[in-house]
């Protein structure tokens, strides 16, 4: 399937410089297909939507960010969105549900139960639950689902891309991998990396990667798990030096603008 690279959405957190919301737009037989949708317009007409963390991060983007008006730019219609697969449901990931309201979103089963029907503490500090107030068609995916690659299990939720459960970022985050035919497979790691250094010593295209250590401490201070969040960084590199598979964090805009630059 054709796979489209967007920003939808861009901060500049004064200590780790500019970030972006890396979102993939997957053209199906079936009809669109968005991997996470950044921002949202619900989020740029009442920022009180992204709660308070907006002004750790602050927003430099406008709506033109945003996935419904950057694909109605593109020709296509927000009707045209029939699924949307989310990494995790951070108010960074998932602000654009409300734009395609009839699309059906799947996530991972702990992830829906963290952030809407069994939140802890922690939890009820990090969801926006505004942010699905427009009651969107959830399908949930339990459990590890069959032998994937790499070591890792995924559900297929539907053709060629598959939710891949990833936790550590959140309780029940997961990474999305896309079948790009002859591009090869694009995963969408969500969180579950920060800095692509992480991962890999250069970008998709070859340029050299240098760690990025406030994006790493901001990345330890927000996540779940400390020991969960190192395994994933080791099963990163392992998938990214795979032929053919190309990771792309969810935030690093060395990569964003490398892959971008060559779809
Ligand atoms: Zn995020």
């Amino acid at each position: 399937m054709r796979v489209h690279h967007l920003s939808c959405g861009t901060f500049t957190p004064p200590l780790t410089g500019t970030i972006v919301c890396h979102v993939l737009l997957c053209e199906t037989d079936d009809g669109l297909v968005l991997v996470d949708t950044g921002l949202g317009l619900g989020d740029y007409a009442d920022p009180r939507r992204m709660g308070p963390a907006r002004h750790l991060l602050k927003v430099a983007s406008t709506p033109a960010a945003s996935a419904v008006l950057q694909l109605q730019a593109m020709g296509f219609d927000a009707t045209d969105v029939v699924h949307v697969v989310v990494t995790h449901l951070d108010f960074d990931h998932i602000g654009g549900l409300s734009d395609f309201p009839a699309a059906t979103v799947h996530t991972t089963a702990d992830e829906h139960a963290a952030a809407v029907t069994a939140p802890d503490a922690l939890d009820r500090r990090r969801y926006r639950p505004a942010q699905w107030a427009h009651g969107p068609a959830w399908q949930l995916h339990g459990g590890r689902g069959d032998t994937w690659m790499a070591g890792l299990t995924g559900h297929e939720v539907l053709p060629g891309i598959t939710l891949v459960p990833m936790p550590g970022h959140s309780r029940g985050h997961a990474a999305v991998a896309v079948d790009a035919g002859e591009r090869g497979l694009v995963v969408h790691a969500g969180d579950a990396v920060f800095d692509a250094a992480s991962y890999a010593d250069t970008t998709p295209s070859g340029q050299p990667l240098q760690p990025m250590r406030k994006l790493r401490a901001f990345e330890q201070a927000v996540g779940r798990d400390r020991a969960a969040i190192a395994r994933n960084h080791h099963t990163l590199r392992q998938l990214n030096a795979t032929d053919g598979v190309t990771v792309v964090p969810a935030h690093d805009p060395r990569i964003f603008d490398d892959v971008a630059g060559s779809a």
